[in-house]
């Protein structure tokens, strides 16, 4: 079985504990990750800062060479990341929306953010005085990350942070930990040491970070309740935050809409990553004229959708990531039918001995229905029928989450109408969750703080200096 070691300023670190990773298609222990102390901890983080000195004084130019090296790498080792992804996390490796996708996706985000340019700002240049504003690194800056994307949304926290002149612990989720541990090994054979560190542990290592005097900044992928509590943690050290929580996106699909050809985009939009995504389409509304034939049009559809493991010939769905999720998911299933949805598709299940669940389309009316007001995390969808654009607006916003959006017409100008009255941060149209490294990204309402992603995402990893001469 391969060793994961954390890395702690460019030298691996032997913890005395580590625990089991369980691969969710077989259930079967793909390996043993490291598990840091409070003690690894503070090492790790004294690394972090020692590094801070010299990589933030390390000219621009350089650290987006470094950062071109790092996409370097990641393209080189897609094939093994993949691999430990499809393992520890479920999704399969060859398909569309898979571990392979994944791994091209976050060497993208490398390649285009090493683009970005962070030129001083000069706000005043006249006979009363020069002003410059300058972008200054925070410091060290730590990751959490989720267990749905593991490599990708890593990737997204540390390199601009990097390139930013900060440095950076990461602790992945303790559900997917492998793949990002890897990942950080082989990115630290291009950088300088310490900055990029791992630690990996359970949540109260994470409750750890966001209490540590040592971290100026968290970037936090994750629910919104954990969010919470690191925004309440974080307080008495005054840290940044960008928190990327959880999302209920809702989907709207006028009646102009000819089923076939949207047929595949709204289940996709939903259920890739078998709906483990924070931007997945989780409630889709539809207009009634159209509501019978969408139902019946993506119920066919989804039938076709082959779900296995992850290694398996033609798998385009793999298992729900773990056993906490798939009972969340299994018991808004359960809530939804008794408080009225017909299943359309899928259901239900009564045994937990496999965390393969069935893809499932529930028939909903009211919008107070359990499946539609929470967050499901999972292959389930529930389709609600509205009969007026207002009902359909007034729908949509009735929820905490304001992740993104997507309004479905031939119209275009009616769709982007609607779009400016979703409260949210993305709205697509004609389309779901389709992010882009030069869009910014990030939630309203419960959804987050702030954005990833293009200039503002990378402006998000500095501060202000102005000097005034
Ligand atoms: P989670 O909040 O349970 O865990 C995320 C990370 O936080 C893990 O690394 C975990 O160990 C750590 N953590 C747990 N308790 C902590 C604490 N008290 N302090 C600090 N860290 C702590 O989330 P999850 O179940 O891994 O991920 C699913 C959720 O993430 C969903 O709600 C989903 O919508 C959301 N998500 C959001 C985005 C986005 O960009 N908005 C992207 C992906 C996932």
């Amino acid at each position: 079985m391969t060793t994961y070691s954390l890395m702690s300023g460019g030298e691996k670190l032997v913890t005395a504990d580590t625990f089991s990773v369980i691969n969710p298609s077989t259930m079967v222990t793909v390996g043993e990750s490291p598990k840091a102390s409070i003690e690894d901890l503070n090492s790790i983080i004294k690394e972090a800062r020692k590094a801070f000195t010299s990589w933030s004084t390390t000219p621009y130019e350089k650290r987006q060479q470094y950062i071109n090296q790092i996409a370097d790498t990641l393209e080189t080792h897609s094939q093994e990341l993949a691999s430990i992804i499809t393992q520890e996390q479920g999704k399969p490796i060859g398909a569309p929306l898979g571990s392979m996708f994944e791994m091209g996706g976050a060497a993208a985000w490398t390649r285009y953010t090493a683009s970005l340019e962070l030129p001083v700002k000069v706000l005043q240049d006249d006979e009363n005085g020069h002003i410059e504003l300058h972008r200054r690194p925070i410091g060290v800056v730590a990751s959490i990350t989720p267990w749905n994307w593991p490599v990708m949304i890593a990737i997204w926290h540390i390199i601009p942070a990097v390139l930013a002149g900060n440095t950076v612990v990461c602790k992945p989720s303790p559900y997917t930990p492998l793949s990002t541990l890897r990942m950080i090994e082989l990115i630290n054979r291009v950088l300088p040491k310490g900055v990029v560190n791992s630690i990996a542990g359970g949540d109260e290592l994470g409750a750890a970070i966001s209490d540590h005097i040592g971290i100026d900044k968290i970037v936090f992928t994750g629910s919104t309740d954990t969010g919470k509590k690191i925004m309440s943690s974080s307080s008495k050290s005054l840290k940044n935050l960008t928190l990327e929580l959880g999302g209920n996106d809702a989907g709207i699909v006028l009646g102009d809409c000819n089923p076939d050809e949207i047929v595949p985009g709204l289940f996709w939009g939903a259920f890739i990553n078998n709906g483990q995504t924070c931007a997945a389409m989780k409630r889709l509304y539809v207009h009634r004229s159209i509501y019978k034939e969408i139902c019946d049009s993506l119920t066919a559809f989804a039938k076709s959708v082959k779900m296995g493991d992850g290694f398996a010939d033609g798998a385009e769905l793999g298992p729900i990531q773990n056993k906490m999720q798939f009972n969340i998911v299994n018991q808004l299933v359960k809530t939804s039918i008794q408080q009225g949805g017909k299943v359309l598709l899928g259901g239900p299940l009564d045994s937990e001995e496999s965390l393969f669940f069935p893809v499932t389309l529930i028939a909903v009316e009211k919008n107070d229905n359990a499946l539609v007001q929470h967050e499901q995390f999972g292959p389930a969808l529930p389709i609600i029928p509205f009969d007026t654009v207002e009902e359909a607006i007034l729908l949509a916003n009735d929820n905490s989450a304001g992740l993104g959006g997507s309004v479905w017409s031939n119209d275009k100008q009616a769709a982007a109408k609607i779009a400016g009255q979703m409260e949210c941060g993305t709205v697509w149209i004609n389309k779901h969750g389709a992010i882009q490294p030069n869009a910014p990204f990030g939630g309203i309402k419960s959804s987050g703080l702030g954005v990833e992603f293009g200039e503002e995402g990378l402006l998000a990893n500095t501060t202000i200096q102005c000097i005034f001469s």
